[in-house]
Protein backbone atom coordinates (compact mmCIF):
# COMPACT_ATOMS: atom_id res chain seq x y z
CA UNK A 1 0.00 0.00 0.00
CA UNK A 2 1.20 3.06 -1.01
CA UNK A 3 2.11 5.66 2.10
CA UNK A 4 1.33 8.91 0.44
CA UNK A 5 -1.77 8.06 -0.62
CA UNK A 6 -4.06 11.38 0.89
CA UNK A 7 -7.40 9.80 0.66
CA UNK A 8 -9.32 7.21 2.18
CA UNK A 9 -12.13 5.09 0.88
CA UNK A 10 -15.39 5.82 3.12
CA UNK A 11 -15.78 2.53 4.66
CA UNK A 12 -15.77 3.00 7.96
CA UNK A 13 -12.66 2.37 10.42
CA UNK A 14 -13.76 2.15 14.02
CA UNK A 15 -12.18 3.72 16.79
CA UNK A 16 -12.51 3.49 20.31
CA UNK A 17 -12.29 6.54 23.00
CA UNK A 18 -11.90 4.88 25.97
CA UNK A 19 -8.50 4.94 27.47
CA UNK A 20 -6.69 2.40 25.04
CA UNK A 21 -5.06 -0.85 26.33
CA UNK A 22 -5.34 0.12 30.40
CA UNK A 23 -3.77 -2.97 31.94
CA UNK A 24 -0.56 -2.59 29.44
CA UNK A 25 -0.67 1.04 30.41
CA UNK A 26 -0.70 0.59 34.10
CA UNK A 27 2.25 -2.34 33.65
CA UNK A 28 4.51 0.19 31.77
CA UNK A 29 3.49 2.67 34.72
CA UNK A 30 4.30 0.19 37.50
CA UNK A 31 7.76 -0.54 35.62
CA UNK A 32 8.89 3.25 35.08
CA UNK A 33 8.17 3.81 38.62
CA UNK A 34 11.33 2.03 39.30
CA UNK A 35 13.40 4.68 36.84
CA UNK A 36 11.99 8.07 38.22
CA UNK A 37 13.32 11.12 36.90
CA UNK A 38 16.08 11.18 38.64
CA UNK A 39 17.49 8.48 37.06
CA UNK A 40 16.76 9.54 33.34
CA UNK A 41 18.96 12.57 34.96
CA UNK A 42 21.55 10.87 35.85
CA UNK A 43 21.90 8.63 32.33
CA UNK A 44 21.41 12.11 30.64
CA UNK A 45 24.30 13.77 32.73
CA UNK A 46 26.69 11.06 31.96
CA UNK A 47 25.30 10.69 28.79
CA UNK A 48 24.93 7.56 28.68
CA UNK A 49 22.59 4.15 27.90
CA UNK A 50 19.49 3.61 30.51
CA UNK A 51 20.63 -0.65 30.10
CA UNK A 52 18.76 -1.53 33.08
CA UNK A 53 15.66 0.30 32.09
CA UNK A 54 15.77 -1.35 28.32
CA UNK A 55 16.08 -4.61 30.31
CA UNK A 56 13.36 -4.15 32.49
CA UNK A 57 11.00 -3.39 29.53
CA UNK A 58 12.50 -6.34 27.69
CA UNK A 59 11.95 -8.68 30.15
CA UNK A 60 8.41 -7.83 30.51
CA UNK A 61 7.88 -8.38 26.95
CA UNK A 62 7.61 -4.55 25.82
CA UNK A 63 9.89 -4.32 23.12
CA UNK A 64 8.70 -7.45 21.58
CA UNK A 65 5.49 -5.87 21.55
CA UNK A 66 4.97 -5.85 17.87
CA UNK A 67 6.80 -9.09 17.31
CA UNK A 68 3.93 -12.17 15.77
CA UNK A 69 3.11 -14.63 19.20
CA UNK A 70 5.03 -17.74 16.52
CA UNK A 71 8.84 -15.73 16.71
CA UNK A 72 8.50 -15.29 20.71
CA UNK A 73 6.94 -11.82 20.92
CA UNK A 74 3.03 -10.54 22.03
CA UNK A 75 1.89 -10.41 18.67
CA UNK A 76 -0.09 -6.70 19.74
CA UNK A 77 -0.71 -4.20 17.26
CA UNK A 78 0.64 -0.79 16.71
CA UNK A 79 -1.59 1.23 18.90
CA UNK A 80 0.03 -1.45 22.21
CA UNK A 81 3.43 -0.34 21.27
CA UNK A 82 2.40 3.19 20.93
CA UNK A 83 0.27 3.11 24.46
CA UNK A 84 4.01 1.65 25.83
CA UNK A 85 6.62 4.65 24.21
CA UNK A 86 3.76 7.20 25.75
CA UNK A 87 3.51 5.82 29.33
CA UNK A 88 7.73 5.87 29.29
CA UNK A 89 7.59 9.50 28.22
CA UNK A 90 4.89 10.41 30.55
CA UNK A 91 6.59 8.90 33.49
CA UNK A 92 9.14 11.78 32.40
CA UNK A 93 11.45 9.03 30.91
CA UNK A 94 12.17 8.90 27.40
CA UNK A 95 11.49 6.28 24.75
CA UNK A 96 13.84 7.44 22.21
CA UNK A 97 16.73 5.15 23.92
CA UNK A 98 14.60 1.98 22.32
CA UNK A 99 12.01 3.42 20.47
CA UNK A 100 13.59 2.31 17.08
CA UNK A 101 13.07 -1.34 17.45
CA UNK A 102 9.41 -1.06 17.40
CA UNK A 103 9.63 0.26 14.21
CA UNK A 104 12.69 -1.52 12.64
CA UNK A 105 10.77 -4.19 13.31
CA UNK A 106 8.07 -3.22 10.65
CA UNK A 107 10.74 -3.50 7.76
CA UNK A 108 11.81 -6.95 8.36
CA UNK A 109 8.23 -8.28 9.49
CA UNK A 110 6.66 -7.25 6.20
CA UNK A 111 9.39 -7.68 4.05
CA UNK A 112 11.94 -10.27 5.58
CA UNK A 113 12.33 -13.70 4.74
CA UNK A 114 10.99 -16.67 6.80
CA UNK A 115 14.65 -17.38 6.91
CA UNK A 116 15.46 -14.07 8.02
CA UNK A 117 12.65 -13.65 10.99
CA UNK A 118 13.09 -17.26 12.33
CA UNK A 119 17.08 -16.08 12.54
CA UNK A 120 16.28 -12.51 14.45
CA UNK A 121 12.67 -12.24 15.37
CA UNK A 122 13.14 -14.78 18.24
CA UNK A 123 16.55 -13.23 19.83
CA UNK A 124 15.27 -9.61 19.11
CA UNK A 125 12.08 -11.02 21.36
CA UNK A 126 14.10 -12.72 24.07
CA UNK A 127 16.30 -9.81 24.49
CA UNK A 128 19.52 -11.49 23.54
CA UNK A 129 20.32 -8.90 20.62
CA UNK A 130 19.15 -5.46 19.85
CA UNK A 131 17.74 -4.11 16.53
CA UNK A 132 18.13 -0.28 17.52
CA UNK A 133 19.69 1.31 15.04
CA UNK A 134 18.29 2.90 11.73
CA UNK A 135 20.91 4.07 8.78
CA UNK A 136 19.21 6.50 6.80
CA UNK A 137 20.36 10.17 6.75
CA UNK A 138 23.75 10.97 5.45
CA UNK A 139 25.37 14.22 6.00
CA UNK A 140 25.37 15.74 2.72
CA UNK A 141 22.50 15.02 1.37
CA UNK A 142 20.00 15.08 4.79
CA UNK A 143 16.25 15.26 3.84
CA UNK A 144 16.58 14.51 0.95
CA UNK A 145 16.53 10.69 1.19
CA UNK A 146 16.69 9.11 -2.00
CA UNK A 147 19.42 11.12 -2.81
CA UNK A 148 21.68 9.16 -0.44
CA UNK A 149 25.29 8.07 -1.25
CA UNK A 150 25.86 5.18 0.53
CA UNK A 151 26.44 2.35 -2.19
CA UNK A 152 26.06 -1.34 -2.03
CA UNK A 153 27.59 -3.63 -4.58
CA UNK A 154 26.52 -6.84 -4.97
CA UNK A 155 30.08 -9.02 -5.51
CA UNK A 156 29.27 -12.99 -4.94
CA UNK A 157 27.20 -14.04 -2.51
CA UNK A 158 28.08 -10.46 -0.98
CA UNK A 159 27.62 -7.27 -1.05
CA UNK A 160 29.80 -4.56 -0.38
CA UNK A 161 29.07 -1.37 1.27
CA UNK A 162 31.20 2.05 0.94
CA UNK A 163 29.63 5.41 2.38
CA UNK A 164 28.62 7.50 5.43
CA UNK A 165 25.78 7.89 7.67
CA UNK A 166 24.97 10.86 10.53
CA UNK A 167 22.71 10.75 13.39
CA UNK A 168 22.72 6.83 13.33
CA UNK A 169 21.45 7.01 16.84
CA UNK A 170 22.13 3.89 19.57
CA UNK A 171 24.58 2.30 17.17
CA UNK A 172 26.94 1.83 19.63
CA UNK A 173 24.01 0.23 21.49
CA UNK A 174 22.88 -2.22 18.80
CA UNK A 175 23.97 -5.56 18.08
CA UNK A 176 21.78 -5.09 14.23
CA UNK A 177 21.62 -1.81 12.05
CA UNK A 178 18.83 -1.63 9.42
CA UNK A 179 20.68 0.35 6.14
CA UNK A 180 19.52 2.24 3.41
CA UNK A 181 21.65 2.11 0.85
CA UNK A 182 21.96 2.46 -2.84
CA UNK A 183 22.48 -0.42 -5.24
CA UNK A 184 21.61 1.09 -8.71
CA UNK A 185 22.98 4.07 -9.35
CA UNK A 186 20.29 7.19 -9.61
CA UNK A 187 21.51 8.05 -13.29
CA UNK A 188 20.31 4.38 -13.83
CA UNK A 189 16.83 4.17 -12.13
CA UNK A 190 13.46 5.72 -14.26
CA UNK A 191 12.57 7.16 -10.66
CA UNK A 192 14.73 8.24 -7.66
CA UNK A 193 12.88 6.03 -5.64
CA UNK A 194 13.98 2.90 -7.03
CA UNK A 195 17.77 1.36 -6.98
CA UNK A 196 17.38 1.85 -3.02
CA UNK A 197 17.79 -1.21 -0.97
CA UNK A 198 17.81 -2.46 2.71
CA UNK A 199 20.25 -4.77 4.61
CA UNK A 200 20.27 -6.18 7.99
CA UNK A 201 23.61 -5.19 8.72
CA UNK A 202 25.47 -6.95 12.00
CA UNK A 203 27.28 -4.65 13.68
CA UNK A 204 29.36 -7.12 16.24
CA UNK A 205 30.45 -8.71 13.31
CA UNK A 206 31.77 -5.95 11.40
CA UNK A 207 32.97 -3.32 13.39
CA UNK A 208 36.81 -2.81 12.79
CA UNK A 209 36.39 -4.75 9.38
CA UNK A 210 35.12 -1.89 7.57
CA UNK A 211 32.60 -0.39 9.73
CA UNK A 212 33.52 2.37 12.16
CA UNK A 213 31.21 3.81 14.88
CA UNK A 214 31.92 7.04 16.37
CA UNK A 215 29.75 9.01 18.99
CA UNK A 216 28.37 12.49 17.94
CA UNK A 217 27.94 14.67 21.29
CA UNK A 218 24.45 16.30 21.08
CA UNK A 219 21.83 18.96 22.71
CA UNK A 220 19.95 15.53 23.98
CA UNK A 221 21.40 12.05 25.67
CA UNK A 222 20.27 10.28 22.34
CA UNK A 223 23.52 8.12 22.08
CA UNK A 224 23.92 9.37 18.07
CA UNK A 225 26.96 8.48 15.93
CA UNK A 226 27.91 8.71 12.69
CA UNK A 227 28.65 5.61 11.11
CA UNK A 228 31.46 4.75 8.24
CA UNK A 229 31.41 2.38 5.76
CA UNK A 230 34.75 1.33 3.89
CA UNK A 231 34.70 -1.61 2.27
CA UNK A 232 32.29 -3.27 4.21
CA UNK A 233 31.25 -6.89 3.28
CA UNK A 234 27.86 -7.80 4.55
CA UNK A 235 26.59 -11.65 3.27
CA UNK A 236 24.47 -11.47 -0.15
CA UNK A 237 21.24 -13.47 2.59
CA UNK A 238 21.35 -10.21 4.75
CA UNK A 239 19.23 -8.05 1.72
CA UNK A 240 15.74 -7.73 3.08
CA UNK A 241 12.88 -8.12 0.12
CA UNK A 242 13.75 -7.37 -3.24
CA UNK A 243 17.05 -5.26 -4.12
CA UNK A 244 16.17 -1.67 -5.26
CA UNK A 245 12.44 -1.71 -3.39
CA UNK A 246 13.92 -0.50 -0.28
CA UNK A 247 13.09 2.59 -0.36
CA UNK A 248 9.40 1.65 -0.25
CA UNK A 249 9.82 -0.74 2.48
CA UNK A 250 11.29 2.29 4.28
CA UNK A 251 8.22 4.42 3.56
CA UNK A 252 6.15 1.72 4.78
CA UNK A 253 7.61 1.93 7.99
CA UNK A 254 7.62 5.13 7.95
CA UNK A 255 4.36 6.04 9.06
CA UNK A 256 4.63 3.20 12.03
CA UNK A 257 7.83 5.90 13.15
CA UNK A 258 4.85 8.42 12.64
CA UNK A 259 2.52 7.22 15.04
CA UNK A 260 4.80 5.90 17.80
CA UNK A 261 6.63 9.02 18.12
CA UNK A 262 3.49 10.86 17.85
CA UNK A 263 2.25 8.90 21.02
CA UNK A 264 5.84 10.09 22.27
CA UNK A 265 5.30 13.27 22.25
CA UNK A 266 2.06 13.16 23.62
CA UNK A 267 3.32 11.24 26.79
CA UNK A 268 6.30 13.96 26.65
CA UNK A 269 3.19 16.72 26.64
CA UNK A 270 1.36 14.91 29.70
CA UNK A 271 4.69 14.93 31.74
CA UNK A 272 5.27 18.70 30.85
CA UNK A 273 1.90 19.75 31.97
CA UNK A 274 1.74 17.50 34.57
CA UNK A 275 4.88 19.12 35.77
CA UNK A 276 4.09 22.85 35.45
CA UNK A 277 0.59 22.09 37.02
CA UNK A 278 2.01 21.39 40.06
CA UNK A 279 4.43 24.08 40.61
CA UNK A 280 2.18 26.52 39.06
CA UNK A 281 -0.62 25.59 42.16
CA UNK A 282 3.01 25.19 44.46
CA UNK A 283 4.76 28.34 43.97
CA UNK A 284 3.85 31.38 46.39
CA UNK A 285 4.73 34.59 44.70
CA UNK A 286 3.75 38.51 45.54
CA UNK A 287 1.62 36.26 48.26
CA UNK A 288 -0.57 34.36 45.42
CA UNK A 289 0.18 30.95 44.07
CA UNK A 290 1.35 31.78 40.36
CA UNK A 291 -1.42 29.66 38.97
CA UNK A 292 -3.72 31.91 39.82
CA UNK A 293 -2.14 34.42 37.15
CA UNK A 294 -3.47 33.85 33.73
CA UNK A 295 -0.10 34.44 31.59
CA UNK A 296 1.16 30.97 33.49
CA UNK A 297 -2.30 29.34 33.49
CA UNK A 298 -2.94 29.75 29.59
CA UNK A 299 0.42 28.63 28.09
CA UNK A 300 -0.62 25.54 30.45
CA UNK A 301 -4.31 25.21 29.21
CA UNK A 302 -3.40 25.69 25.65
CA UNK A 303 -0.41 23.22 26.01
CA UNK A 304 -3.25 20.62 27.37
CA UNK A 305 -5.86 21.56 24.53
CA UNK A 306 -3.08 21.32 21.53
CA UNK A 307 -1.72 17.92 23.48
CA UNK A 308 -5.46 16.17 22.97
CA UNK A 309 -5.91 17.24 19.96
CA UNK A 310 -2.54 15.52 19.27
CA UNK A 311 -3.53 12.22 20.74
CA UNK A 312 -6.75 11.83 18.78
CA UNK A 313 -5.09 12.64 15.29
CA UNK A 314 -2.37 9.88 16.65
CA UNK A 315 -5.24 7.20 17.18
CA UNK A 316 -6.80 8.17 14.23
CA UNK A 317 -3.84 7.44 12.13
CA UNK A 318 -2.94 4.31 14.18
CA UNK A 319 -6.42 3.24 13.82
CA UNK A 320 -5.84 3.48 9.65
CA UNK A 321 -2.80 2.24 10.10
CA UNK A 322 -4.25 -1.29 11.59
CA UNK A 323 -6.80 -1.19 9.23
CA UNK A 324 -4.39 -1.74 6.71
CA UNK A 325 -5.88 1.20 5.02
CA UNK A 326 -3.60 4.78 3.68
CA UNK A 327 -2.59 6.84 6.74
CA UNK A 328 -0.11 8.96 5.94
CA UNK A 329 -1.57 12.00 5.51
CA UNK A 330 -3.02 11.50 9.39
CA UNK A 331 0.34 10.14 10.74
CA UNK A 332 2.36 13.20 9.58
CA UNK A 333 -0.42 15.53 10.75
CA UNK A 334 -0.53 13.28 14.01
CA UNK A 335 3.80 13.63 13.90
CA UNK A 336 3.44 17.79 13.37
CA UNK A 337 0.72 18.38 15.99
CA UNK A 338 2.49 16.12 18.63
CA UNK A 339 5.37 17.69 18.54
CA UNK A 340 3.83 21.32 18.84
CA UNK A 341 2.37 20.39 21.55
CA UNK A 342 4.96 18.65 23.11
CA UNK A 343 7.29 22.01 22.38
CA UNK A 344 4.47 24.22 23.84
CA UNK A 345 4.38 21.74 27.03
CA UNK A 346 7.66 22.15 27.68
CA UNK A 347 7.75 25.91 27.16
CA UNK A 348 4.96 26.70 29.28
CA UNK A 349 7.34 24.24 31.73
CA UNK A 350 9.93 26.06 31.46
CA UNK A 351 8.59 29.55 31.62
CA UNK A 352 5.87 28.56 34.77
CA UNK A 353 9.27 27.24 36.75
CA UNK A 354 10.89 30.20 36.07
CA UNK A 355 14.70 29.98 37.25
CA UNK A 356 14.10 26.69 38.83
CA UNK A 357 13.29 25.61 34.79
CA UNK A 358 16.84 25.69 34.51
CA UNK A 359 18.14 23.41 37.70
CA UNK A 360 18.53 20.14 36.86
CA UNK A 361 17.25 18.95 39.40
CA UNK A 362 13.69 20.00 38.52
CA UNK A 363 13.86 17.74 35.09
CA UNK A 364 12.41 20.42 33.11
CA UNK A 365 15.40 21.53 31.21
CA UNK A 366 16.07 17.88 30.17
CA UNK A 367 12.80 17.30 28.47
CA UNK A 368 12.68 20.93 27.24
CA UNK A 369 15.43 19.89 25.57
CA UNK A 370 14.04 16.17 24.20
CA UNK A 371 10.90 18.16 23.55
CA UNK A 372 12.46 20.16 20.59
CA UNK A 373 14.09 17.78 18.64
CA UNK A 374 10.43 16.06 17.70
CA UNK A 375 9.92 19.27 15.44
CA UNK A 376 13.44 18.18 13.41
CA UNK A 377 13.40 14.17 13.83
CA UNK A 378 12.17 12.11 12.39
CA UNK A 379 11.19 14.37 10.17
CA UNK A 380 11.07 18.06 9.99
CA UNK A 381 7.78 19.87 10.36
CA UNK A 382 8.66 21.37 7.41
CA UNK A 383 8.59 18.45 4.85
CA UNK A 384 5.34 17.28 7.07
CA UNK A 385 4.00 20.71 5.87
CA UNK A 386 5.26 20.08 2.42
CA UNK A 387 3.92 16.77 2.14
CA UNK A 388 0.09 17.93 3.52
CA UNK A 389 0.56 21.05 1.18
CA UNK A 390 1.29 18.42 -2.38
CA UNK A 391 -0.26 15.22 -1.20
CA UNK A 392 -3.36 16.38 0.72
CA UNK A 393 -3.94 19.94 -0.45
CA UNK A 394 -3.02 19.79 -4.41
CA UNK A 395 -0.61 22.23 -4.29
CA UNK A 396 2.23 22.20 -6.51
CA UNK A 397 5.35 20.20 -5.13
CA UNK A 398 7.69 22.60 -3.51
CA UNK A 399 10.87 21.55 -3.74
C1 LIG B 1 19.10 13.51 17.96
C2 LIG B 1 18.87 13.02 16.57
C3 LIG B 1 18.69 11.65 16.34
C4 LIG B 1 18.53 11.16 15.05
N1 LIG B 1 18.45 9.81 14.83
C5 LIG B 1 18.48 9.34 13.56
C6 LIG B 1 18.57 7.93 13.29
O1 LIG B 1 18.60 7.10 14.22
N2 LIG B 1 18.67 7.52 12.01
C7 LIG B 1 18.65 8.40 10.96
O2 LIG B 1 18.73 7.96 9.82
N3 LIG B 1 18.54 9.74 11.18
C8 LIG B 1 18.46 10.22 12.44
N4 LIG B 1 18.40 11.58 12.67
C9 LIG B 1 18.41 12.48 11.53
C10 LIG B 1 17.08 13.21 11.31
O3 LIG B 1 16.15 12.31 10.77
C11 LIG B 1 17.38 14.40 10.42
O4 LIG B 1 18.15 15.32 11.19
C12 LIG B 1 16.14 15.06 9.91
O5 LIG B 1 15.44 14.19 9.05
C13 LIG B 1 16.45 16.34 9.15
O6 LIG B 1 17.50 16.14 8.23
P1 LIG B 1 18.80 17.09 8.25
O7 LIG B 1 19.25 17.21 9.66
O8 LIG B 1 19.77 16.62 7.26
O9 LIG B 1 18.22 18.50 7.82
P2 LIG B 1 18.18 19.08 6.35
O10 LIG B 1 17.54 18.13 5.42
O11 LIG B 1 19.53 19.59 6.00
O12 LIG B 1 17.19 20.32 6.57
C14 LIG B 1 17.60 21.48 7.31
C15 LIG B 1 16.38 22.36 7.48
O13 LIG B 1 15.90 22.76 6.19
C16 LIG B 1 14.53 22.43 6.06
N5 LIG B 1 14.25 22.01 4.68
C17 LIG B 1 14.98 21.16 3.90
N6 LIG B 1 14.39 21.02 2.70
C18 LIG B 1 13.26 21.78 2.73
C19 LIG B 1 12.19 22.02 1.83
N7 LIG B 1 12.20 21.49 0.62
N8 LIG B 1 11.21 22.84 2.20
C20 LIG B 1 11.21 23.44 3.43
N9 LIG B 1 12.17 23.24 4.33
C21 LIG B 1 13.17 22.42 3.99
C22 LIG B 1 14.31 21.26 7.03
O14 LIG B 1 12.94 21.21 7.42
C23 LIG B 1 15.23 21.64 8.17
O15 LIG B 1 14.55 22.50 9.05
C24 LIG B 1 18.50 12.08 13.96
C25 LIG B 1 18.65 13.46 14.20
C26 LIG B 1 18.86 13.93 15.47
C27 LIG B 1 19.07 15.41 15.69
Amino acid sequence: MSDDQATVSNEAVSMSLGEEFPDIREAVRRICEDFPPEYWRQVDEREGYPTEFVEALTNAGFLAALIPEEYGGAGLPLRAAAAILEEVNASGGTANVCHAQMYIMGTLLRHGSDAQKRKYLPEIASGNIRLQAFGVTEPTTGSDTTQLKTRAVRKGDKYVINGQKVWTSRALHSDLMLLIARTTPIEEVKKRVDGLSTFIVDIRASLGKGLDIRPLKAMTNHNTTEVFFNDLEIPAENLIGEEGKGFRYILDGMNAERVLTSYQGVGNARWLIKTAVNYAKERIVFGRQIGKNQGIQFPIAKAHVETEAAALMARKAAALFEAGRPCGAEANMAKLLAAEASWNAAEAAMQTHGGFGFAREYHVERKWREARLGRIAPVSTNLILAFVAEHVLGLPRSY
